[in-house]
């Protein structure tokens, strides 16, 4: 089969595209026929060795929609031909096949195409795991979505939505913006405009929100925490640096800042985040954005995209 592969860490260039072997199917595993493979910026610093644990050569991906090609003994819930989406794998989603193991295959429900199942796991997973059990949302409660354009902020925004609460979100572009408005948010705001704070506290009559989202804390944590409400609290999803806070404002409001790996989620809470999922997905709350279809040979050129301004839902790869 093709697969992506890297020998060495670096830059989006060492993403090759190689001959590999098919992964023979052990007990408790699945072999899926890859149709489409989200590609997550968690990749891309895995790629500049993040994670110098990977053992090498490594093919990266955990996310890919597709057919269940086969299955190892012991394997009852799936069978061959079903349609999935992969939420970890044992050999990586950069390629033609991927094995799993089954705990890590869910469904793909039939309104879904593969493209739209290879954008569920890490962006939906971790907007739920941010949302539900880092916030504790409640529904009537503000959420500010702090990049709400790209993979999780697009989730979150259906996913808040739907859960009653009242949201606000921002993008970077018009483009972006259009997007979070379709997707349900009732304010969006542009990030990059020097009163957008401003434009919140109005949006909340000066009482700030409860929650955020937050996907660049390294530029916006400081700023977060001048408009939070009482008893607000940042979920930190995304950062890439450090940055300075003024903890009285925290003590003002008696506030949290929070924050989150997907990593941390026991199986237990996957299971119990995938069976959400699946209901949102079935009843059409959640619906995956692609915003760009890319051939897994160019998947160097998607690791370049996936890290520019101007967010607009997934990038995925066809094998
Ligand atoms: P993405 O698709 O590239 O989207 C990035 C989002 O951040 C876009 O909405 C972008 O908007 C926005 N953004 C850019 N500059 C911003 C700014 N100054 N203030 C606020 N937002 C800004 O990425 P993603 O997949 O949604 O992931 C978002 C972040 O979360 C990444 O850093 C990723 O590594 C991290 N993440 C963490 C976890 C975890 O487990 N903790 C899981 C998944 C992702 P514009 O492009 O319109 O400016």
């Amino acid at each position: 089969m093709k697969a992506i592969r890297i020998h060495q860490f670096g830059d989006p260039d060492v993403l090759k595209l190689e001959d590999a072997p098919l992964p023979a199917v052990g007990a408790g595993q699945v072999l899926v026929k890859v149709q489409a493979i989200g590609v997550n910026p968690v990749e891309t610093y895995q790629r500049s060795g993040s994670n110098p644990a990977i053992q090498l050569p490594w093919t990266p991906g955990m996310d890919a929609a597709g057919l269940v090609e086969a299955v190892g003994a012991g394997v009852t819930e799936l069978q061959r031909g079903d349609r999935v989406y992969t939420s970890d794998t044992v050999t990586g989603s950069y390629a033609e096949f991927v094995l799993c193991d089954q705990t890590s295959v869910h469904r793909l429900p039939a309104n879904l195409s593969f493209q739209q199942g290879a954008a569920i796991n890490i962006p939906y997973a971790t907007a739920y795991r941010a949302l539900h059990h880092r916030a504790r949302a409640l529904a009537g409660e503000v959420v500010l979505i702090h990049g709400a354009s790209g993979g999780v902020g697009i989730a979150a925004t259906q996913m808040a939505r739907a859960a009653g609460l009242s949201v606000i979100g921002t993008a970077g572009t018009d483009a972006g913006r259009k997007l979070v408005a379709e997707q349900g948010a009732h304010h969006v705001v542009d990030h990059r405009d020097s009163g957008y704070l401003e434009q919140i506290l109005q949006l909340t009559e000066g009482r700030g929100v409860d929650i955020i989202l937050e996907m660049l804390a390294n530029v916006n944590l400081g700023k977060d925490l001048t408009v939070l409400a009482k008893h607000g609290r940042v979920i930190v999803i995304g950062s890439r640096g450090n940055v300075e806070i003024t903890p009285r404002e925290l003590m003002k409001r008696d506030a949290d800042i929070r924050a989150m790996t997907l990593f941390n989620a026991s199986a237990s809470e996957l299971a119990s985040i995938h069976a959400a999922l699946g209901a949102g997905l079935e009843n059409g709350t959640l619906r995956p954005v692609v915003g760009r279809e890319m051939r897994l040979a160019d998947a160097a050129k998607a690791h370049v995209a996936v890290l520019e301004p101007g967010a607009y839902g997934k990038i995925v790869l066809l094998p």
